[in-house]
């Protein structure tokens, strides 16, 4: 997709701070951090939303989920996090290209 901002950082065309790449997903430091740890997990495919999920992109995402599950120790997240997933104007999705945010590393308000 051109002009995707989150396509170029997974094509390593746009500087980030990763801390987690496969084939298929990739983790990194959100720009303006909204709790002391604020990641993005990226599916690499481009989507902008869960209205355009077909079977393999919803198993995409359930093994994104399970990553995260996987990472949470390792990422710091071992006291509790928030997974979000912005959808759309109502939810001010600012970046088109569907990304679940991972927040944590300190007690959040709701
Ligand atoms: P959303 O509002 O759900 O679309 O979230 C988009 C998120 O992407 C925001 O939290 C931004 O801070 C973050 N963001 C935008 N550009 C970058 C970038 N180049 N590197 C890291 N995070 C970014
Ligand atoms: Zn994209």
């Amino acid at each position: 997709m051109e002009n995707c901002i989150f396509c170029k950082i997974a094509a390593g065309e746009i500087a980030s701070a990763k801390v987690y790449e496969d084939e298929e997903i990739v983790i990194f430091k959100d720009i303006e951090p909204k709790a002391k740890i604020h990641l993005l997990c990226v599916p690499k495919e481009h989507f902008a939303t869960v209205a355009e999920l077909d079977e393999g992109r919803a198993a995409l995402l359930g093994r994104a989920l399970q990553k995260i599950g996987a990472l949470r120790d390792a990422l710091g997240l071992s006291e509790g996090f928030r997974l979000v997933v912005n959808q759309g104007e109502n939810a001010g999705q600012t970046v088109h290209h569907l990304h679940i945010h991972i927040l944590g590393g300190e007690p959040l308000a709701w």
